[in-house]
């Protein structure tokens, strides 16, 4: 089931998992592309919470995301600097945050996001090369396609 939360829940509880993560300062209307990382759909058995536009005092608005009985690997952590490259991971065990970091950006970003060029050849037909982008800049984020070399700001993750 997924509860969404919207503007008007300005004093949004983030009510705590017994296990699993609790994904914060994710930037806003990107935690729907954070849970595709993780690979959850609607099939998921567990309880999952998106927090959607929330004040945030760092970065304005945010998402939170929580998902129980998930944990999560240094992969994905990677993967969701590319899209919430503020975002904090907090790993829950008995109702206990027993770890809290914060994603750091890969130097290569293989296979996640989708090179704007059409030309590219990992947008070819048939046989596309897999994508591979390399962080030219982290803050502002600018990273360059490996293969036409076409530089992005905001990144489209692949569908
Ligand atoms: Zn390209």
């Amino acid at each position: 089931m997924i509860h969404v939360a919207c503007k008007q829940h300005r004093e949004l509880k983030v009510e705590m998992i017994k296990n699993g993560i609790v994904i914060d300062h994710i930037r806003p209307r990107r935690a729907i592309d954070v849970l595709r990382i993780l690979g959850i759909d609607g099939s998921f058995g567990y309880a999952l919470t998106i927090a959607m536009n929330v004040p945030s005092k760092h970065i304005g608005r945010k998402d939170i995301l929580k998902v129980e009985n998930r944990d999560i690997d240094t992969n994905e952590i990677n993967k969701i600097a590319v899209i919430a490259p503020e975002a904090t991971i907090n790993i829950i065990k008995d109702h206990r945050v027993v770890k809290k970091e914060k994603v750091t950006l890969p130097e290569t970003i293989v296979g996640i996001i989708q090179c704007p060029n059409p030309k590219c050849i990992t947008n070819k037909e048939r046989e596309p090369a897999e994508s591979v982008f390399l962080v030219k800049q982290k803050e502002p984020l600018i990273l360059r396609c490996k293969y036409c070399e076409r530089e992005i700001s905001s990144p489209i993750m692949l569908s």
